[in-house]
Order: structure tokens, then C-alpha cells, then sequence
């Protein structure tokens, strides 16, 4: 037996786990899952336990964070993900392992009949492949639609990147290189084009200064700071 489940009061199962790497006690929440206190091989279980007893405190001021993270992310069967062009549902059938097949213009991500949504490992899987179809549609289409704006307003830039980060929608460096986060598929067009002209304003002015925000507002009818707000509604995450 290489793990232990016990309950503690104010937070429910714990599981003490051994490890024959572990030199130390040490503590892990994950969405999703119980919190996990894992042991080297040689402690006794019940020591991991008193070690969780110890920090109950701790636990439960971190575990509404990895609840928080679960429930704003989950994908299921009533929870489809929709990019740009495709809309990709998720459904439980008669099938061994995962697989992703095109239906009705978008895709079906099947899984087996018993497939629990809510586990942790499944909701990676899923993102796995959100992550691979995003990326795959923006790089078919960014490059163009970004020469489009860049040449429609006389911007020229050196080399386009696309990019999968979690804190910004685009950025440009020093020697005028545009990155755009894979998320803008996620966006409508109107918006992934206003990330888009934003860039391309930095090629002409490198910070946020007042003529940026001129150039950029006269590029988009006087309406920057409308679409400012609409981008912060939506997640930089998948
Ligand atoms: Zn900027």
C-alpha cells in the first residue's frame, strides 16, 4: 500500500501518499483533487496526517483558490468551447480511449461512457487539444489578416510569432517582432483586429504615451477605449 486516505475536520479526505524520491514532507493541492501530503518511503502514514493536522490552516486558505481555478475552467458535455470558426463538443459513448473526430463543421472530443468531466486529468486533456486547435487556426489565419491591417494603414513590421501566454493578447519588440497570443481566435474579429492595430502602432511608438493612443484611437473610429473594455471581458485562457 503506497497511500492513505484520512478525513480532517473543515476540509474532508486527505490523502498521505509515499514517495521513494520524497526526502521531506511536503503538501500539494491541485484542482480538483484532495489535498495530497506526500511522504518518504520510510514515515509512517498517520506522521503525514499530524503534518496536514498542522497545517489545516494553510489548506484551507489555498483550497478555494484551486476550487476557484476547476469551476471557472471546466468543459463538458453542456460546456462546449467555441473558436472563431469551430465549435467543439465534448460527449461521453462507446469509446475505449479519447478521440477527436470532425462533426457538423466543428469537432467531437469522444471519450469513454465512464469518463468523469471533473477530474483534473481529463479537463488537461481537453486543453491539450483546445490548445493544438487554436493554434492551428491562427497561424492559418493571423499572418494574413496582419499584412492585411499592416498594409490597408502603412505599418510595417519584421517578423510575426504566435504565441500561447497567459498574461497578454500581443506584444512587440525593439526590432518591430509582433506576438500574438493563439487566444485571439477566441476573439471576435473586430476585437483580435484592435489587438492587432495596437501592435502595429508600437512599431511607430514603442510606449503608451499620448500620440500612441492618438494613432491608435484614429485608427479605430475614436473608439479605443470602448474596445479596451470589451477585450478586459474576455480571458486570456483556455
Ligand atoms: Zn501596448
Amino acid at each position: 500500500m503506497n497511500s492513505k486516505s484520512y478525513t480532517l475536520d473543515g476540509i474532508g479526505e486527505v490523502v498521505v501518499r509515499k514517495h521513494h524520491q520524497a526526502r521531506r514532507i511536503t503538501i500539494k493541492l491541485r484542482p480538483g483533487e484532495p489535498p495530497r501530503v506526500v511522504i518518504p518511503q520510510l514515515m509512517a502514514f498517520d506522521r503525514g496526517f499530524q503534518f496536514a493536522v498542522e497545517k489545516r490552516d494553510w489548506i484551507a486558505d489555498h483550497l478555494p483558490q484551486m476550487d476557484a481555478a476547476l469551476k471557472s475552467t471546466i468543459y463538458d458535455e453542456e460546456r462546449p468551447f467555441s473558436t472563431r470558426y469551430h465549435m467543439v463538443r465534448f460527449r461521453r459513448c462507446q469509446t475505449r480511449c479519447v478521440q477527436a473526430v470532425k462533426a457538423d463543421g466543428g469537432y467531437e472530443m469522444r471519450f469513454p461512457a465512464d469518463t468523469d468531466f471533473s477530474s483534473a486529468q481529463v479537463q488537461r486533456q481537453i486543453r491539450m487539444f483546445l490548445t493544438e486547435l487554436l493554434r492551428h487556426e491562427a497561424k492559418v489565419y493571423l499572418p494574413d489578416r496582419v499584412a492585411k491591417l499592416a498594409a490597408a494603414h502603412g505599418f510595417r513590421y519584421n517578423q510575426l510569432n504566435v504565441k500561447n501566454v497567459h498574461t497578454r493578447w500581443g506584444s512587440c519588440s525593439a526590432r518591430n517582432n509582433i506576438n500574438l497570443n493563439i487566444c485571439l481566435m477566441t476573439l471576435p474579429e473586430y476585437l483580435s483586429d484592435f489587438v492587432i492595430l495596437h501592435e502595429l502602432c508600437h512599431t511607430v511608438h514603442k510606449n503608451h504615451g499620448p500620440q500612441f493612443h492618438a494613432l491608435l484611437d484614429s485608427l479605430v473610429g475614436g473608439n479605443e477605449k470602448r474596445l479596451d473594455k470589451e477585450l478586459n471581458k474576455y480571458k486570456i485562457q483556455i
